[in-house]
């Protein structure tokens, strides 16, 4: 189970962290992937975009290989038995160790004039979104490891206070680790809403990707023959990794270490191997979103599968919980 808020363009990031995962899991696990809408209200309450976002995130889904017949590809706020749950576990949740998580603090700071209720509780939505289906693997990048962390410990409180209902979810990539995809500066993670002259989405044509590439900073070069990576060099290399051959990451390490590297050259092979990659997925989403019906079908039988699994879960929470009273 895992799911993407629709706050803007998907990004290399929501890529390599979250859905090449999904498209992963779907032939060998029962899954349920779903477009978050109710968390972008805690930091994005103006939705007169929101319809075109939703629509957008559910087709760069399908585009990035994601099969709707496969898993259930529903929107959160269609599920609403997740509201149900998500109020049961705030009793489980505490004030102290929802002020202490790091992605409320960093939204605090960014939005110190909307410091709303659902962005303390976001930890605890999330959980319900992840135990509605007792769902174990959940496939995000390194950002949201400490919200997995939560959860497990919602679920504990639980199944000591009413009995074992749920198995304990934890973060999951295919590789050995969590990814993070850094932005081109360096300075932060890509991101929908933040740092987005610095993040290449799946939406940029290939101008823009070259453009982007083509401005990321560089030096005059390594003087020491193998010295360690600058960081926004080393961002470089780690982006090639993800979209070029590995003979040609190999070519330039090499000419790295040897001081014979053109940064202008890494990045010119970068920035084709990047719009190579996107090229077909920009195009597979522009189709998609043509077809309105198709799309309404997705939502209605995604949301249908989500509910079936989701009736299961609660019927068993309100019996352990003792809300049966005849
Ligand atoms: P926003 O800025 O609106 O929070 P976001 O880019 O952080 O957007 P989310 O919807 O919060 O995206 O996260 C969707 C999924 O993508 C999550 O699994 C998250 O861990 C993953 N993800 C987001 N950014 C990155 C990144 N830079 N590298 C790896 N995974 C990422
Ligand atoms: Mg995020």
């Amino acid at each position: 189970m895992s799911g993407i808020r629709p706050t803007g363009f998907l990004h290399l990031g929501n890529y390599f962290g979250a859905l090449r995962n999904y498209v992963r899991m779907q032939d060998e696990f029962e899954c349920f992937f779903m477009v978050a809408d109710i968390h972008s209200l805690t930091t994005h309450p103006d939705t007169s975009q929101l319809k075109h976002h939703v629509r957008r995130v559910l087709a760069e889904n399908i585009a990035c290989g994601l099969d709707p017949d496969k898993v259930a590809l529903y929107c959160q706020s269609h599920l609403r038995e997740t509201g149900e749950l998500y109020l049961y576990l705030n009793m489980l949740a505490y004030k102290g160790e929802l002020e202490k998580t790091v992605t409320f603090k960093d939204k605090v700071k960014l939005q110190p004039e909307n410091v709303n209720a659902g962005l303390l509780t976001y930890p605890v939505l999330q959980a319900a979104d992840i135990i509605i289906h007792r769902a174990t693997l959940v496939p995000v990048g390194k950002d949201q490891e400490q919200h997995l962390e939560m959860s497990r410990n919602f679920v504990k409180r639980f199944n000591h206070r009413y009995g074992e209902v749920f198995p304990e979810p934890r973060a999951f990539n295919f590789g050995n680790e969590l990814m993070r995809v850094p932005s081109l500066d360096g300075s932060g993670k890509m991101s929908k809403s933040e740092n987005q002259s610095a993040t290449i989405y799946l939406a940029d044509d290939d101008d823009s990707i070259r453009k982007k590439i083509m401005k990321a900073k560089t030096d005059s070069g390594p003087t020491k023959k193998n010295s360690p990576k600058p960081d926004y060099i080393e961002v470089l290399f780690q982006l090639m990794k993800l979209v070029s051959d590995e003979e040609v990451v190999k070519k330039f390490e090499e000419e790295y270490n040897n001081l014979t590297i053109r940064y202008g050259d890494m990045k010119k092979k970068l920035a084709e191997d990047m719009i190579e990659f996107i090229r077909p997925i920009r195009q597979r989403v522009e189709s998609i979103l043509k077809d309105d019906d198709y799309i309404r079908d997705v939502m209605v039988k995604g949301a249908e599968k989500a509910r079936a699994s989701a009736e299961v879960t609660m019927d068993k929470v309100r019996e352990a919980i003792g809300l049966r009273y005849y």
